[in-house]
């Protein structure tokens, strides 16, 4: 899968592009990154990408046609065009999957109050936010997506690691811990040292389901949960705080 990202600011994804699991689903070729400067677009001698907003306003406005020329320069017709604004759609982990299982798709990272909207118009496919504040550009957002989508195609990470975690089961991750046994005091839970797997297992949905209810309890509203979690839920719920339930040793 290849992405593009249509930016002003490519010299933003340089470090982020060579670290970590990206770089090397990048060199491994599972994943590609094509980062595009919108200026080089610019016919004007300045390279001028800005101009002030109708209707006026203190904020300046990306310019339609350098966006236009990269957009047609480097995506095909017909192709995904996502646009990272705080005015669209909350970016999920289905958001993401959608992404990953898809075809390529291109990321418009826009800059000052934003793009002309005849662009967004003409060529956008998604408006995406990946939360409710307000970033300087969307470089970021985008480097939020491509992490998020690549660790989800295919090879870049083992499907065991992405089973477990937070969202896939419509619940936030259980705790984790490693050596030693004893951290200042404090143990690991038995529970995690007994081998026990299925025991473990439902220790790590107990607490998925706890850490949900404390910080995300809408998300226990969902259909994607298992029942034996929509019990756990019922239980905690019906116990107020959680204390005094059966706790799985
Ligand atoms: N005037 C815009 C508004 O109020 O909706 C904010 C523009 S913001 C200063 C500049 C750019 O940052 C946006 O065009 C967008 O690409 C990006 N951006 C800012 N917040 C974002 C968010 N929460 N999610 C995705 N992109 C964001």
């Amino acid at each position: 899968m290849t992405v593009t990202i249509l930016t002003l600011f490519p010299g933003l994804f340089q470090g982020y592009l060579e670290s970590s699991i990206l770089a090397r689903a990048i060199s491994r070729g599972l994943v590609g990154v094509k980062v595009v400067d919108i200026r080089s677009f610019a016919v004007d001698k300045h390279h001028v990408c800005d101009d002030a907003a109708y209707g006026g306003g203190p904020g300046m406005v990306m310019k339609p046609e350098p966006i236009a020329a990269a957009l047609e320069g480097t995506t095909a017709p017909g192709a995904r065009v996502v646009y990272l604004t705080p005015a669209g759609r909350p970016f999920t982990q289905r958001t993401a999957l959608d992404l990953a299982h898809g075809p390529d798709f291109t990321l418009l990272c826009g800059r000052y109050e934003g793009i002309d909207q005849r662009v967004i118009d003409s060529f956008v496919t998604d408006e995406i936010s990946i939360g409710d504040y307000v970033l300087s550009g969307g470089e970021t957002a985008a480097m939020v997506v491509v992490d998020s989508v690549a660790r989800l195609v295919p090879g870049v990470i083992t499907g065991e690691s992405l089973q477990e975690e937070s969202f896939s089961e419509g619940l936030l991750e259980y705790p984790h811990y490693t050596r030693p046994e004893e951290f200042r005091g404090m143990r690991v839970p038995e529970v995690l040292l007994s081998g026990h797997h299925e025991k473990i297992r439902q220790w790590r949905l107990l607490k998925s389901v706890e850490k949900t209810e404390r910080y995300r309890p809408e998300l226990l509203d969902s259909e994607d949960l298992s029942s034996e979690a929509r019990d756990l839920a019922r239980q905690i719920r019906k116990e107020g705080d959680g204390h005094g339930r059966d706790e799985v040793t």
